[in-house]
């Protein structure tokens, strides 16, 4: 049976595995299909393109931007786009710069806690994308917190005392540059909106589909998010939201979609 896992991270950004290592696990898993989602950048692609046709599993391009939706974080899958795009390059040049100014200013709030983190050390976690995940594994390092769940919950997730949301590029925005790029815009795990208002305002935008299927989602939001697929005629989307050992409980193509799926949103294959 054909299976492609539509989402999910390398070291480019938050991920634990390369995007070489993270083909291989797709080839050991069973996979046919993936796409690497890695936040804000596409850098994955260079090496995972000539692998994948090594191993003979289908990569269709994507990417997860962060952006705001009048102060909420709305995470956005971008499938299918070309990955020469200006439009989409310099959105992640803009991510670049935009993370480098709010990680300084995280590491400021912690340093006022007494936690010090030099900016270089960050760096030499980081390697592509830098966030939060790599802040918090220093904290963990350096004896600040025990675990990731106690760094976000305590220090840096969202609205927490040391959280910087950083300036935001909009969702409308972002799907703008998405859509400029040739490419389709997914709503990423819709089941963690808090408030079902926002999904509601999210739902007006010009997005071309909504991810279905989610590695932590009860089987009740998937029918509810396969209905509104079908309502809008938007397409489906699914896939783990495979970080590697940082989410160890969540491993590579525990959620997937069928092989009409992937073709309908990769059709630059
Ligand atoms: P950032 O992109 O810097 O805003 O960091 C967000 C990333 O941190 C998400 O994509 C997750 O991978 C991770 N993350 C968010 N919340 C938590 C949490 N409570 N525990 C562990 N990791 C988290
Ligand atoms: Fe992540
Ligand atoms: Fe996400
Ligand atoms: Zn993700």
């Amino acid at each position: 049976m054909f299976r492609a896992d539509l989402h999910c991270h390398t070291t480019c950004s938050d991920g634990t595995l390369t995007p070489e290592e993270l083909l291989h696990r797709a080839k050991q898993e069973g996979l046919n299909g993936l796409s690497i989602t890695d936040h804000d950048t596409v850098a994955a692609y260079k090496a995972a393109i000539p692998l994948a046709a090594t191993l003979e599993i289908l990569l269709g391009v994507g990417v997860e931007f962060s952006s705001i939706l009048r102060d909420t974080s709305i995470h956005i899958l971008g499938y299918d786009f070309d990955l020469e795009s200006p439009a989409i390059l310099t959105l992640c040049q803009r991510h670049k710069k935009r993370r480098q100014v709010r990680n300084q200013r995280i590491l400021e709030r912690l340093s006022r806690l007494s936690m010090l983190i030099h900016e270089e050390e960050l760096l030499a976690v980081g390697k592509g994308t830098v966030g939060r995940p790599h802040i918090a594994e220093i904290m963990m390092k350096k004896g600040y917190v025990r675990t990731m769940k106690e760094a976000f919950d305590l220090y840096i997730g969202d609205g927490k005392p040391c959280f910087d949301p950083g300036e935001g590029i909009s969702s409308e925005e972002t799907i703008w540059i998405i859509h400029q790029g040739g490419g389709k815009a997914f709503i990423a795990h819709p089941h963690i909106l808090k408030h079902q208002n926002k999904l509601k305002e999210l739902l007006k935008l010009p997005f071309d589909g909504i991810e279905c299927y989610y590695s932590r989602s009860l089987p009740g939001n998937e029918s509810r998010f396969l209905r509104i697929a079908k309502e809008k005629g938007w397409l489906i989307s699914g896939g783990s939201d495979f970080h590697g050992d940082i989410k160890a409980h969540v491993p590579l193509g525990c959620s997937w979609v069928d092989e009409a799926c992937f073709h309908q949103i990769f059709q630059r294959l």
